[in-house]
This record gives C-alpha cells, sequence and structure tokens, in this order.
C-alpha cells in the first residue's frame, strides 16, 4: 500500500475540530507550554498540532549540548549587546541549563556530565590569543552566576589526539543530553495529562470569530479560544508571523568507534562549529555561516557544500588518521530574530493569541523558562 497520501481521517479530525487552545508546534516549547496550561487548567480541552510526522524541525534534530556561550561566543556577544544585555542573556542560558539538569534527574533521564570546551583551530592563533587575553572579561561576568569550578579554565586536550591547538578551554558547567530522550518524555507527561497531539496537520491562516480563532489547516478548520504559536522557525501568514527568519543547521555523526579518546560537548569559532561524543560515536554540526542566505530556510534537507565542509573538518581535525564511517545525516531549523537580538519574545498579537519565538541556537537551556513566562502571560493577559 502507498500510504504517501494518507490524510487525516475524520474521527481523528472531529475530536479536535474545537478546543480551548491550539498550541502550534510539538516541540519542547509547544508540549511543555501545553503541559503547564492543562496542570493550571484541567478542564480545558488542549491540542498540539505540528506539520511533521515524527520528532519537531528543532526539539528532535539538534546536538543536544545543554550550554550557555563559548568564551569566543560570549565575547562576541559583549561587543554586539553590550554588557548589561550579555549579562542578561548569560544568567537566563544559565538558570536554564541548572534548572533542565535537575528536572531530568528527577526524571531518571541522567544528563552527560562531561562539561564544555571551546577548541582553537591551529592555523589561527590570533583568535586564540585574542579570546585567552580576554578571558578574565568572560570570567568576571560568569563568577557571579556560577561556582568558581564552573567558569572557563585552560586544559591541555593534547591526549585527545585531535588536531586543534593542544591548549583549550574548558567548563564543567555545561551538560549532553540525547534530545529525543526529552522530547518523548515532554510526548508522555503531557498525553498522560490529556493533552491531544496531533501530526501532519500544517497551519496556514487565521480568522479571528467571536469567542476565539478559526485556523485554516492543511486538514481543515480548527475552531479554538486560544492560539499559542511555538513554530520557532517562523512561517504563519504575514500577519501573525512573528519576526524571525529561519536558519537550517546541519549535522552529521559517525558509527561507533572503539579508540575515541575523549568526551563532551566542544565549540569552535563562536559556536559555528560544534561536536559531541554520543557514547562511542561523534556527533559533529554547523559551518552555516559558509552560506548564511542559501541555509536561510525550512527545508529540513542538506547541501553538498556544508556536508563536504564537516566531513573535510572530521577527517583533518577531529580523527585524523582514524577510520570511521558517516552514519547519518540530517538538519533541524532555528529561529532568530531579525533585528538580530538574542533574547527570547513571548508576545501577543492579537487577542487570545501568543507567540513565543527567538532561541536562537539556544532553546534547549532556554526553554524552559521562556514557557513559564509564555504561561503567566496566557493566565493572566
Ligand atoms: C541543527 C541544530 C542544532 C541545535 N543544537 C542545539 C544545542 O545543542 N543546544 C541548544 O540549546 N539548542 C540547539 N538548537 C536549537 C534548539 O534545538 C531549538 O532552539 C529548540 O529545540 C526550539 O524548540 P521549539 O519547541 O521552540 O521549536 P521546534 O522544536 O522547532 O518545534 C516547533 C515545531 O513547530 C512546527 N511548526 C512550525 N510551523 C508550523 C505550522 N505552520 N503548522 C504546523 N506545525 C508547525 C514545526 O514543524 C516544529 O516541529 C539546535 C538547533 C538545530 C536546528
Amino acid at each position: 500500500m502507498n500510504d504517501s497520501k494518507a490524510n487525516i481521517s475524520f474521527w481523528d479530525l472531529n475530536r479536535t475540530v474545537s478546543c480551548d487552545a491550539l498550541v502550534i508546534g510539538a516541540g519542547f516549547s509547544g508540549l511543555r507550554i501545553a503541559l503547564l496550561l492543562k496542570k493550571e487548567r484541567h478542564n480545558w480541552n488542549i491540542v498540539v498540532v505540528d506539520r511533521l510526522p515524527i520528532g519537531a524541525a528543532a526539539s528532535t534534530r539538534n546536538a543536544g549540548f545543554a550550554c550557555f556561550g563559548s568564551p569566543s561566543e560570549i565575547l562576541a556577544d559583549l561587543r554586539t549587546l553590550g554588557p548589561d544585555r550579555c549579562r542578561n542573556l548569560l544568567e537566563r542560558r544559565i538558570r536554564g541549563v541548572n534548572r533542565l539538569r535537575a528536572e531530568m534527574h528527577a526524571a531518571r533521564l541522567e544528563p552527560g556530565e562531561f562539561g564544555g570546551y571551546e577548541v582553537f583551530f591551529a592555523d589561527h592563533p590570533e583568535f586564540q590569543e585574542h579570546v585567552y587575553d580576554q578571558l578574565d572579561r568572560v570570567n568576571d561576568l560568569l563568577s557571579d552566576m556560577l561556582p568558581a569550578s564552573g567558569t572557563y579554565a585552560e586544559v591541555a586536550i593534547d591526549k585527545f589526539q585531535m588536531r586543534f591547538s593542544p591548549s583549550a578551554l574548558y567548563t564543567a558547567s555545561e551538560f549532553q543530553l540525547n534530545p529525543a530522550d526529552l522530547h518523548m518524555y515532554y510526548t508522555r507527561t503531557a498525553e498522560d495529562a490529556g493533552v491531544q497531539i496531533l501530526r501532519g496537520i500544517d497551519v496556514r491562516d487565521f480568522t479571528e470569530e467571536n469567542a476565539g480563532w478559526s485556523v485554516g489547516t492543511s486538514e481543515g478548520v480548527i475552531r479554538c479560544k486560544r492560539v499559542v504559536y511555538c513554530g520557532n522557525g517562523g512561517n504563519l501568514s504575514a500577519d501573525m508571523n512573528p519576526p524571525v527568519d529561519p536558519a537550517r543547521g546541519q549535522i552529521l555523526i559517525t558509527n561507533e568507534l572503539d579508540a575515541l579518546q575523549w568526551r563532551g560537548n566542544f565549540h569552535i569559532c563562536e559556536g559555528y562549529y560544534y561536536f559531541r561524543n554520543f557514547g562511542k560515536r561523534v556527533l559533529l554540526g554547523g559551518a552555516r555561516h559558509l552560506d548564511k542566505p542559501g541555509e536561510q530556510t525550512d527545508d529540513l534537507g542538506q547541501s553538498q557544500h556544508i556536508q563536504n565542509h564537516l566531513e573535510h573538518v572530521l577527517k583533518q581535525l577531529l580523527l585524523p588518521n582514524k577510520s570511521y564511517l558517516v552514519e547519518r545525516r540530517w538538519s533541524g531549523t532555528m529561529g532568530f530574530r531579525r533585528d538580530a537580538s538574542k533574547e527570547v519574545v513571548v508576545d501577543a498579537p492579537a487577542r487570545n493569541f501568543w507567540s513565543l519565538y527567538g532561541y536562537g541556537g539556544m532553546g534547549v537551556a532556554l526553554h524552559t523558562e521562556a514557557t513559564e513566562t509564555l504561561l503567566n502571560r496566557i493566565l493572566n493577559d
């Protein structure tokens, strides 16, 4: 049987044609806000829809770093945002990392506590020197938010057998996770609480009605009292679209390697490249800066140019003289604010309509607190 034309049956859709809150987007944000709302309003019929058949455009397609910014990334934020906004961003990210860590422990989803490194290209010593010169500024900012053992310190990484500069910067404060496990936990908890999650529904337009919204979708109209948009990359009809642009991030992962010498999260060059272990595998992503216009898309494919470049970094720098296979490649969509601000926004563009956006590449750390802010706004508006 060819199931490529399988649409949603009358029975499935009919259960949702009218609801108290329609959440668009079944990623971390959408599932979490649905659950938080259900806990506060037991009698609301809450429905989450997503156009994807499985997972989410970012939440199950990311690298799984619970992080707050490498030193070079923090220095770039200091330059572009200034000290106050940079401090504010760091506080939110670090609170998010700590909160997620505690919640994961409570849910028996053990975080991978291997810490995070910034590593440097050996053939760009001036960049590394600049970051080392400014490291005290970074650590001064972080020292109010982290224990002394959690700020960045210089470490030797020659034993890792990579071809980066032998000296790196390390923090014990970040951790790694399997994002699909966290997503599955949210899915199960939301469904157990009575939230309905429907997939394969692409939301297209909105018409305000007396007591709420009539929402046009690929599968017909859904009527609801409230709309909560957690779609991340922003692809709604013009009047409701948050001011964000999609940005595609590409990733590859190897087979299991017996001789892997290291564990942890690794950041390079203001976060434009990142890699980590997953067990004995190596995951590598990034290089979007090589073609920003081409990667400003919510298409979930890959581009040969960026994949070739990632393979080059993998072969020459991460796993020199080692044999391995690239087992899988994929991409996901981030949402960046159009005005280049990095603060997450909770907005209410119309009556009974809220949206949450602006995580950029940091939604793992940021979504716990941002969904609390969204909850308070929905309950108090
Ligand atoms: C490759 C990559 C690596 C990343 N690595 C990290 C990392 O290591 N650490 C970190 O902190 N962050 C990382 N991020 C960012 C992080 O994954 C995201 O910020 C976070 O997952 C966003 O969660 P969300 O629920 O807001 O969005 P999503 O997970 O994208 O969920 C939104 C959902 O809305 C759906 N949707 C959108 N529009 C519609 C519509 N019109 N109709 C129906 N459905 C719709 C989409 O299909 C999508 O599934 C990465 C992102 C990518 C792409």
